[in-house]
C-alpha cells in the first residue's frame, strides 16, 4: 500500500516514507484555549484524527505517535479572563474542560501526547539560547526576536519573499527590529501578566515558539508530517521552521506539510458578527443550527463528503444528506454481527491512501453497503462513523426526534388486538391516531402489524 499525501513544502502529492516506519510522528497544532473550538476548527480535528486513523492502520497502532498541543499562554487568553473576571488558570481549565468533550463528541481519538505549552517554558528557553549564540536571534529591549535575514530560504514554505512575507504578516514595525521581517520568540512580560523567568529576564514566548517546543520535546528534532489549517501556513508555520531548522541545523523540521481548506457556514465566511458562527458545542447540544441537535457522526461524515483540501460550505443541507446516509448505514449493519477486522479493503483503503480522499472512499462504502456490508463497515469504522450499535443509534435518533416508541409500539398493539376482535371503530381510530404522529402501518400477510415513521423503516 503506498500513501500519497500532498505536501505544502513540494506543492505536490508526494510518496510518504516515514523516517521510522516502526514509530511514525506527527504533530498538529492545536487549539488556543479562550474559549469554545468553532466548527472550523473541527475541521482539522477530524481530518488529522482520520490520517492517525489511517496511519494506525498502515503501520501498527503502536507505531505512530500523533502530538496535537494545547496553548495556554496568549495574549487572548489573559483578555478574555480578565473581561470575564476570572483567572487565567480557571479559564483554560475550563476551556480545556469543554474541548475534550467536543473532541470526543465528534469522534476524534484521543493524540498520544496532548502537551500544553506551559509545561515546555524550558525546552522554548533551551531553543532559542540556540539561537541567540548562532546569530539567529537576538535580544532587544526585553524582547528575543528571530532575524529572518539569517536564514536564506526563509519563505520557502509559503513561497513568498521576505518583502511579500512582511506585507503579508503586517509584522508590528518596532524600532527595536534589526529588520521589518524579524519575529517575537520571547517578550517582556508586566507584573500582573503571566510570565516565566530567562537568561533575557520575565517574559512569555510568541505563539510559533511554542509548537517548536513541544514538537521537539515530543517528537524529535525532524519529524514525519506536520498538520495544521491553511491559514496557518503563514506566518506561524514559516516561522516554526525557521526556528526548528536553525536551532537545529537540519534542512528540514517535517517531511511532509499538510494544510486543509477553510470551512465557511452557508456560503458565507464564519463570523461572530455575520451571526453565523457556531461551535461544535452548540451543535451537539444546542438548537443553533438548523434548530435542532446534531450527532456527532453526522458532524463527521458531513466533513469527510468534501475533501480536505477543497474549501467547505457547511449547509443545514448537507447534514440532513449525511444523517440519512448514515440511516441507512445503521440499517444495513444490523446484520453485521462480527467485531470487524482488516481484510480484504475493497478498494477504500486505496482511496483514502491517496491524498486522505474521503469523497471517493465514501463512494466506494456507498457500493459496498450492496454487495459487502461487513467490508463497508470496516470502512466507515476505520474513518470513525458506525462507532456504535445499530440499537444505540436508533435510540438516539429517535429520543431527537422526540418519538417515543413504546407508545407507538403499544398503540400498534391496541390496534391489532381491535382488529383481531373485529371492533373495527376502535382500530380506525388507533390508526388515525398513530397517522397523526406521522405512523404509516403496514398490515402484514402473517397478520402481524409493522410501521413505519416518516418513511424511515429504522425508526
Ligand atoms: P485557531 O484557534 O484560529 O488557531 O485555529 C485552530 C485550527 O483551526 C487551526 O488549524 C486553523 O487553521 C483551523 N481553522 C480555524 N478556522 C477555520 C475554518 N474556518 N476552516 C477550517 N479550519 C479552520
Ligand atoms: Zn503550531
Amino acid at each position: 500500500m503506498t500513501l500519497r499525501l500532498y505536501n505544502t513544502l513540494t506543492r505536490r502529492k508526494d510518496t510518504f516514507t516515514p523516517i521510522d516506519a516502526r514509530d511514525v510522528r506527527l504533530y498538529v497544532c492545536g487549539p488556543t484555549v479562550y474559549d469554545r473550538a468553532h466548527i472550523g476548527n473541527a475541521r482539522p480535528l477530524i481530518v488529522f484524527d482520520v490520517l492517525f486513523r489511517l496511519l494506525r492502520n498502515l503501520y501498527g497502532a503502536d507505531h505512530v505517535r500523533y502530538v496535537r498541543n494545547i496553548t495556554d499562554v496568549e495574549d487572548k487568553i489573559n483578555a478574555r479572563a480578565a473581561e470575564r473576571g476570572i483567572s487565567i488558570a480557571a479559564l483554560t481549565a475550563e476551556t480545556i474542560q469543554g474541548f475534550h468533550a467536543d473532541v470526543a463528541a465528534i469522534g476524534c481519538l484521543p493524540p498520544t501526547v496532548e502537551p500544553r505549552a506551559t509545561d515546555h517554558i524550558g525546552e522554548m528557553i533551551a531553543i532559542m539560547r540556540r539561537l541567540v549564540g548562532s546569530g539567529h536571534a537576538y535580544e532587544a529591549a526585553g524582547h528575543v526576536l528571530f532575524h529572518t535575514p539569517s536564514m536564506p530560504d526563509y519563505g520557502k514554505l509559503s513561497r513568498r519573499s521576505l518583502d511579500e512575507l512582511v506585507a503579508g504578516a503586517r509584522v508590528e514595525v518596532a524600532p527595536y527590529k534589526q529588520s521589518d521581517g524579524d519575529f517575537v520568540l520571547w517578550k517582556p512580560a508586566d507584573p500582573s501578566s503571566p510570565g516565566w523567568d530567562s537568561p533575557w529576564g520575565r517574559g512569555r514566548p510568541g505563539w510559533h515558539i511554542e509548537c517548536s517546543a513541544m514538537s521537539w520535546k515530543h517528537l524529535g528534532e525532524v519529524f514525519d508530517i506536520h498538520g495544521g489549517g491553511i491559514d496557518l501556513i503563514f506566518p506561524h508555520h514559516e516561522n516554526e521552521v525557521a526556528q526548528t531548522r536553525c536551532a537545529f541545523g537540519h534542512a528540514a523540521m517535517a517531511n511532509i506539510w499538510m494544510h486543509n481548506g477553510f470551512l465557511q457556514v452557508e456560503g458565507e465566511k464564519m463570523s461572530k458578527s455575520a451571526g453565523n458562527f457556531v461551535t461544535i458545542h452548540e451543535l451537539v447540544e444546542g438548537a443553533s443550527f438548523g434548530g435542532r441537535r446534531w450527532p456527532g457522526e453526522v458532524l463527521r461524515l458531513a466533513m469527510l463528503r468534501t475533501h480536505y483540501r477543497q474549501p467547505i460550505d457547511w449547509t443545514v443541507q448537507a447534514l440532513e444528506e449525511a444523517e440519512k446516509t448514515l440511516d441507512r448505514w445503521y440499517s444495513l449493519a444490523e446484520p453485521v454481527a462480527t467485531e470487524p477486522q482488516a481484510e480484504d479493503a475493497s478498494g477504500w483503503l486505496d482511496s483514502l491512501a491517496d491524498d486522505l480522499n474521503t469523497p471517493a472512499m465514501l463512494a466506494d462504502l456507498h457500493r459496498l453497503f450492496a454487495d459487502d456490508p461487513a467490508e463497508a463497515v470496516r470502512g466507515a469504522r476505520m474513518i470513525g462513523l458506525l462507532q456504535q450499535g445499530p440499537p444505540a443509534w436508533r435510540q438516539q435518533r429517535r429520543a431527537d426526534l422526540g418519538i417515543n416508541a413504546d407508545r407507538i409500539q403499544r398503540l400498534v398493539d391496541e390496534r391489532l388486538a381491535a382488529r383481531v376482535a373485529k371492533r373495527w371503530a376502535d382500530s380506525d381510530r388507533l390508526r388515525d391516531e398513530l397517522a397523526g404522529m406521522g405512523v404509516l402501518l403496514k398490515d402484514n400477510k402473517d397478520g402481524t402489524t409493522s410501521w413505519d415513521l416518516n418513511g424511515r423503516s429504522a425508526f
